[in-house]
């Protein structure tokens, strides 16, 4: 009888002991697992439709700056890199679940760190308008009151509302490509397109019928771009900012800004 009580106890001490390890195993694992999707790749989720930051290329894979700069950043930290095309508008609700990062020219807005981390920036923006030639949108105020088209979910599509807030006769456009806002802009469906400046350059070195403003004479504020990741996921975070700094050291980071960018 004895030992059977002793059998017993020792059977639920043993018990709770697995169970205590395996709680303690499934927390280091899952704050672990938070670390990226699936070990080993990294899954980034860009717009490919912002060029020359991202676009799909002639053999119908998504290219430009940021898929460059991601791709090596993924043989800094030894991780199989895979591009998923999405609406930009998704972007920032799809990390941590579909996405393990997001690059796609993403300015960092207060609004947006609300819901995400960012890493280090790796370049400086301002938005810009696109109109059409002989426009006489010259500055801010010519903005209010016409018709304005943007990227849905974008900075230039929250300055399109700001310039709605102060003028209510103001109408607001929004598309899920730039591509399509620039489209309309073409067609005289809108007056201007606001959007960054250099995928504003790039279309209108690609349309002869618009030209690009700069958007520092409209007193809009500097922007910066950076590399999204889910909220807390720090140890990720540090290694994306250790493999931006070497590849700026290394020179990598300026071959990228020369074959993309001041190419364009
Ligand atoms: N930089 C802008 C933003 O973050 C636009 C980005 C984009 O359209 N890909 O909102």
């Amino acid at each position: 009888m004895k030992k059977r009580i002793i059998a017993l106890i020792m059977t639920i001490f043993c018990g709770l002991s697995i169970c205590a390890c395996g709680s303690e195993n499934t927390v280091a694992k899952a704050s672990g697992s938070h670390e990226l999707i699936h070990e080993g790749k990294l899954v980034v989720g860009t717009n490919a439709a912002f060029p020359p930051f991202e676009y799909i290329g002639d053999d119908g894979k998504p290219d430009g700056f940021d898929i460059a700069l991601i791709k090596a950043i993924g043989d800094e930290l030894g991780l199989e890199v895979e591009i998923q095309d999405m609406e930009f508008d998704s972007l920032v609700a799809s990390i941590g679940s579909k996405i393990d990062v997001s690059i796609a020219g993403m300015t960092i807005t207060e609004e947006r760190k609300n819901a995400v981390d960012f890493s280090d920036s790796y370049y400086d923006a301002v938005q810009y308008v696109l109109v059409p030639n002989g426009s006489e949108i010259k500055g801010y105020d010519d903005l209010k009151g016409k018709k304005i088209g943007s990227q849905m979910g974008t900075t230039g599509d929250f300055i399109s509302e700001d310039i709605k807030a102060e003028d209510d006769s103001t109408t607001i456009s929004t598309y899920d490509k730039a591509l399509d806002a620039v489209n309309d802009l073409v067609n005289g469906r809108v007056d201007a397109v606001i959007l960054d400046k250099n995928p504003a350059e790039v279309f209108a070195g690609q349309y002869d019928e618009v030209v690009a403003l700069d958007g520092n004479d409209f007193g809009f504020e500097p922007e910066k771009y950076a590399i999204a990741l889910s909220k807390g996921n720090t140890e990720l975070g540090g290694k994306i900012n250790g493999a931006l700094k070497t590849l700026k050291e290394n020179g990598t980071y300026d071959e990228l800004i020369k074959k993309y960018i001041e190419a364009e």
